[in-house]
């Protein structure tokens, strides 16, 4: 056979393989456009339907209409919920847009949320900026009675103190969510709160940008939180969180001190447990007075004394990696922390940040991260149900191991003999999984 026939015959054999593979890219395409135009019709005409509650909400029609008309789908958010079909009756959602099977990591072990380097960097750069703007931050803390440190420590958090990029149109993006994200009906009132900031002048709509999730400015307020909590700082009659770091930090402090920051309290202190000490009794709605825990054998870290003059004041216990890593006696200044970011590993970055800025505490705590077992997060979900299904209240089943779902743990590990852990592990997840399923099948 020659050359020039094989490769004639190859070529052959490339059209015949190519042509039908194309044919069928084209139709997919074809396929999620149409798709994707129907449900854009049907996104246009429920922003139309917005239009009596912005009207209620005092936005006036030339606002509604110069940021409604033509806008668009942010097709690109994460964690989209998509139309299936695209509207009633309409195309099914097509194969090539449809969820991936969800790759649902192993949750993160609370030690990482930790890491030295970040929180040395946060902590330098955030003593620099209460050098910066130490004037604004005294106003602010005299005014609110947040710790400048703590309203410092959410800024570098949030935003990398203004570095992290927001790359999203905030209306687009919220207006996405509204329509086709996880929590449409909350989201759906953050479009009406968006506009009205709009209608305030607070910000031009170029000015307003945001994380995919709506987050808006240098501590991330969705515009919900822009309408109870935002401030004019600096005076110049506009709240601006997205330029003004005055107004931003105002703003945080005004958020705090409304939603219950005690001025006279810190957010915790890191403590030792005394061995073999009951970690079920974590938890905000298990807290004493600081004395009583003290009567329980609890001491603060370096043999430093709880303030005498704190000793009545109620605190509770914040174990996030349960017996396996350090310990804390938490106030009520903790709980108004987790408002902003319902986490305890979040509460506690933000008030250890804010000890490192203002009191030069070091990075590690005293009491170590020890090793834990990394599970699936979809593993822990079905633990959750199944210690659900025992009547258990494990706060929100999501795979996350929230103070809930610890203390459960050790009831659970206390009832079946187990070494008490109060952290997810494989041998209290099997045992629980295997009763309950017993119990299903009987
Ligand atoms: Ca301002």
């Amino acid at each position: 056979m020659s050359a020039t026939r094989l490769w004639r015959i190859g070529l052959a054999l490339l059209f015949a393989l190519a042509a039908p593979a194309s044919a069928g890219a084209q139709a997919a395409d074809d396929e999620v456009a149409v798709y994707k135009r129907e449900v854009d019709k049907a996104f246009t005409a429920w922003l139309q339907a917005l239009w009596p509650d912005a009207e209620a909400a005092g936005i006036s029609r030339k606002t509604f209409d110069a940021n409604i008309k033509g806008l668009k789908l942010n097709w690109t958010l994460p964690h989209l919920v998509l139309p299936d079909p695209a509207v009633p009756g309409g195309p099914p959602l097509p194969k090539a847009l449809a969820p991936k099977p969800i790759h649902q990591p192993e949750f993160d072990v609370p030690a990482n949320y930790f890491d030295k380097n970040t929180l040395s960097v946060l902590a330098t750069t955030g003593r620099g900026k209460l050098g910066q703007w130490s004037e604004q931050l005294a106003a602010m803390q005299n005014r609110y009675g947040v710790p400048a440190s703590i309203v410092v420590a959410i800024w570098g958090r949030e935003s990398g103190f203004g570095k992290a990029e927001m790359p999203f149109d905030a209306l687009s993006a919220i207006a996405t969510q509204g329509y086709m994200g996880r929590r449409p009906e909350v989201f759906r009132q953050e479009v009406i709160a968006a506009l009205k900031i709009l209608e305030d002048g607070n910000a031009t709509r170029a000015e307003m940008r945001s994380s995919w999730a709506g987050a808006m400015g240098y501590t991330q307020f969705l515009p919900s939180d822009f309408e109870k909590y935002a401030v004019d700082f600096d005076g110049d009659g506009r709240r601006d969180i997205w330029n003004s770091v005055p107004d931003a930090l105002g703003s945080t402090g005004n958020s705090l001190h409304s939603q219950g920051w005690d001025g006279k309290q810190t957010w915790g202190y890191e403590v030792t447990l005394p061995k073999g000490f009951d970690c079920t009794e974590q938890g905000p709605d298990k807290a004493r007075p600081i004395a009583e825990w003290v009567k329980l054998g609890i001491a603060r870290v370096k043999d430093r004394p709880f303030p005498e003059d704190k000793l009545q004041d109620t605190a509770f216990l914040v174990l996030p990696a349960g017996l396996k890593g350090p310990a804390f006696l938490a106030t009520n200044n903790f709980s108004v922390l987790k408002l902003y970011n319902n986490s305890d590993v979040y509460a506690l970055f933000v008030g250890h940040v804010a000890d490192m800025i203002a009191a030069n505490a070091p990075a590690e705590f005293a009491g170590d991260w020890q090793p834990v077992e990394r599970l699936p997060r979809e593993r822990i979900q079905r633990f959750q149900e199944a210690l659900v299904a025992k009547g258990h209240d494990v706060g929100n089943v999501d795979g996350l191991a929230g103070f809930k779902t610890r203390r459960t743990i050790g009831i659970e590990e206390q009832k079946l003999g187990l070494p008490l852990s109060c952290y997810p592990n494989k041998t209290v997840v099997d045992a629980v999984l295997k009763q309950v399923g017993a119990a299903a099948a009987q």
